[in-house]
């Protein structure tokens, strides 16, 4: 009968239906009561089992006591002991059987007691009734009440067979009676008559021989109580064995029941334990989905609030916006009525314009016509340049190819002292600036080369020469360089130009050709001054198609001996003619020859020249120059419109101090510098006067200084002459010859300049 717990319906009497848990629970309760009661019963069952087997033949214990006669009792005296010598032997059959089933059975013989008690419990308690196939259990069978019902029956039963003393109580009482009894009769005899203790001497026979019938009769009837008491032992051992039976196969189906209530506890145990991890795992889920929502809460809370603020904020905005459309509405038909009316400008802006563009077409004519007269004017003026070329030159040549400038410098310094810088001994005395008096007293050296002499022959000498201009000690680097740019703007127009500076040491040659600084710009020379003017004309003849090449050089002649102050090395230089015919060009070997392109780079250029340039010391003055120095600037013109050429030259010459060697003091090698100076510029003088006589000999080559400059000396070139003169009283015949050589330069007719095209 295998089956699960779950397929045996229960029922209680009362309609109650029991669940397998509770049912489990039931049968393990009752289990535990029997296990309480096992002691009592396992005693009761070894004590019965011991007991000898009487069954149904034993004699119920009679309860009314009949008579009996002596030849009854001692037959019955000898039953007994028949019956107890059987008993025995029984006794000790059974136990031998027992013994062997024990040995043949091992441990199923403490299974099988244990079975016998757990049988023996249930029976006592309930009236679980198995049917003989087993399957089912009556659920009102294990009803209290129907235990009640069922046990009362086995009492009845054992009362009536009079197998099972009354009450456990009774029982005990029985024995402890037969005990006492056997007790008593173990004592000797109390008295005559059983009563006493007392000994009966040896010789009462017959007090002692009842005595011993009495004793004997005790003993007989504790015998039968005893024969009753196993009489009523073997009945209830009787209905135990068959309970016994009828248990062990309750037991099986329990054993199967509780087995399969145990898989069934096992495998709901795991399921519960499945369940539990299921219920975990879904908590733990839950546990999360509970933190997640709540974190989506409060994101959504957070989102809410700000989503509220925007709100707001956007009401706000709506409401501007309300305002803003209201105003914009209110503005939208002030617009259109302005739209109205731009609308009609624009229609009389439209009918103006069309005006206008006819106006524009007009002017637009007009302005094709003012280009194309523009365009005739150009050519004109670029006519009128040539023009003009050709009248400036005209001019230059009616000035004179060959002209002088005397410039006197000022008192400077101690020179002041006693004069407040008024200059005694010179006067300027014409307007035109042409003519220079020297007044000198108490000095009858002067001879004849004074052009006027007043006085007679007194004391009182006065001298006048006259140049193409005198400059007074009072005008300055500008004055000066206005009356020379016009042969600056010859070098432009392709001419030749040499600009001289003659004096004695300390006149102002240098200052008067380069300046104090490039800096200082009112003191500019005129080689900065004309390097300015040219840079700017040829900026303005670039309008009119000329573009012009300037290329820069700057020598210095000493002992007659050329050096190149632009270079960085010690080179040798020679002047040689050009090799091309029809060209008697001359240049130097080794010079350095600098493109200029703006101002700048020319003063930089005679700032490296100052470096360079030999400086001596004389007597006559602190700073003495004592070479000539060149700086030659070449300017190649072309223009691209009327393809003319020009190509000229400016040199701008310092020339050495001019002071006669008695007075300088030199000896040696400075008497060796004075000699050459003084031959190259009486060279120089005879060169120009040999060109104004037209001799046929001209001694270029006398002087490096002429050698050189022949291309600027005669012919085509314009030469001019700044005869420098000291204000100082003691420099009076130094200034004296050297206006005397200016007046011979100036009587020079060189002849008419030819343009080099
Ligand atoms: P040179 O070159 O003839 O020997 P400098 O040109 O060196 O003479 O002039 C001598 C000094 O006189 C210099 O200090 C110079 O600055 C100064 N000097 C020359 N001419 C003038 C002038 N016109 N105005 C002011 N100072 C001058
Ligand atoms: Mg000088």
């Amino acid at each position: 009968m295998k089956g699960r717990i779950t397929d045996i319906p229960l029922k209680c009497t009362n309609g109650n239906q029991f669940n397998n848990r509770q049912c489990l629970a039931r049968i393990l309760k009752i289990l535990r009561m029997e296990d309480q009661r096992k002691p009592l019963a396992t005693k009761n069952g070894e004590g019965n089992s011991r007991l000898p087997m009487f069954g149904s033949k034993l004699r119920p214990p009679s309860t009314v006591k009949r008579p009996r006669s002596p030849e009854e009792k001692q037959d019955n005296k000898r039953r007994c002991l028949d019956y107890s010598e059987r008993t025995v032997e029984t006794r000790a059959r059974k136990s031998s059987e027992t013994s062997k089933v024990t040995s043949k059975t091992g441990s199923s013989l403490t299974r099988q007691r244990s079975e016998t008690s757990l049988n023996r419990s249930t029976v006592s308690n309930t009236s679980l009734r198995s049917s003989n196939s087993g399957s089912s259990l009556r659920a009102n069978n294990v009803r209290p009440k129907a235990n009640t019902a069922v046990v009362k029956p086995t009492a009845k039963a054992a009362s009536s067979t009079s197998t099972r003393p009354p009450p456990a109580r009774g029982a005990q009482g029985t024995v402890r009676l037969a005990t006492s009894k056997t007790s008593t009769s173990n004592k000797p005899p109390a008295g005559n008559g059983g009563g006493g203790g007392k000994k009966r001497p040896a010789w009462d026979l017959k007090g002692r021989l009842e005595d011993m019938e009495a004793k004997l009769e005790k003993q007989t009837n504790n015998r039968e109580g005893l024969v009753n008491q196993m009489e009523t032992q073997n009945q209830r051992i009787v209905s135990l064995e068959s309970m016994n039976q009828q248990l062990s196969g309750t037991v099986s189906i329990k054993e199967n029941i509780v087995s399969q209530a145990s898989e069934e506890i096992t495998d709901l145990k795991r399921k519960l334990r499945q369940e539990e991890d299921k219920r975990d795992e879904v908590q733990r889920g839950l546990q999360r989905e509970i933190s997640d929502m709540t974190f989506l809460k409060e994101t959504l809370s957070r989102q809410n609030e700000s989503l509220q603020s925007d709100l707001n904020a956007r009401r706000v905005e709506v409401d501007g916006l309300k305002a803003s459309v209201a105003q914009l509405t209110s503005a939208q038909a002030g617009m259109g009525a302005e739209l109205e009316n731009t609308k009609l400008r624009l229609e009389q802006a439209v009918t103006s314009n069309k005006t206008k563009d006819t106006e524009i077409e007009k002017l637009r004519n007009l302005l094709e016509n003012r280009d194309r007269e523009i365009e005739e004017q150009n050519c004109q003026i670029r006519s009128h340049e040539t023009e003009r070329r050709k009248l400036h030159n005209q001019i230059q040549e009616l000035k004179g190819n060959i002209r002088v400038f005397c410039r006197v410098r000022p008192l400077l310094g101690d020179e002041t002292l006693g004069n407040d810088g008024m200059i005694s001994h010179m006067n300027f005395p014409d307007q035109e600036q042409r003519i220079i008096e020297l007044d000198k007293t108490g000095d009858a050296t002067l001879n004849e080369s004074c052009l006027t002499k007043k006085g007679g022959n007194n004391a009182q000498s006065k001298y006048e020469f006259g140049f193409d201009k005198v400059f007074s000690d009072h005008t300055s680097q500008q004055q000066v360089f206005e009356e020379i740019s016009q042969l600056v703007q010859s070098a432009l127009d392709g001419y030749n130009v040499c600009i001289f500076a003659y004096g004695q040491t300390g006149s102002g040659k240098t200052y008067t050709m380069e300046g104090t600084s490039v800096n200082d710009v009112d003191n500019r020379g005129m080689i900065p001054r004309a390097v300015l003017q040219i840079f700017d004309s040829t900026r303005e003849l670039e309008s009119k198609g000329w573009k012009y090449a300037l290329d820069a050089s700057f020598l210095e002649i000493y002992n007659e001996t050329i050096h190149d102050l632009l270079g960085d090395e010690d080179l040798k230089h020679d002047i040689k003619m050009s090799g091309q015919k029809n060209s008697n060009e001359v240049f130097v070997t080794n010079l350095t020859i600098v493109p200029v392109t703006k101002e700048e780079m020319v003063y930089q250029l005679l700032q490296k020249a100052s470096k360079n340039r030999s400086v001596g010391e004389t007597k006559c003055n602190e700073r003495s120059s004592r070479s000539h120095s060149v700086f030659t600037l070449k300017l190649t013109g072309e223009n691209s419109i009327t393809g003319e050429t020009s190509q000229g030259t400016l040199n701008l010459v310092d020339l050495a101090g001019s002071e006669r060697l008695k007075e300088s003091g030199s000896e040696g090698q400075r008497m060796k510098e004075t000699l050459a100076i003084n031959k190259s510029l009486s060279n120089l003088g005879n060169v120009i006067m040999a060109i104004g006589n037209k001799d046929n000999h001209i001694p270029y080559r006398n002087s490096k200084l002429t050698y050189l400059l022949q291309n600027s000396l005669g012919g085509n070139s314009k030469t001019l002459m700044f005869v420098n003169v000291s204000p100082k009283e003691e420099c009076f015949q130094e200034t004296l010859n050297s206006l005397r050589f200016a007046t011979k330069v100036n009587q020079c007719n060189i002849g008419t300049a030819q343009q080099k095209r």
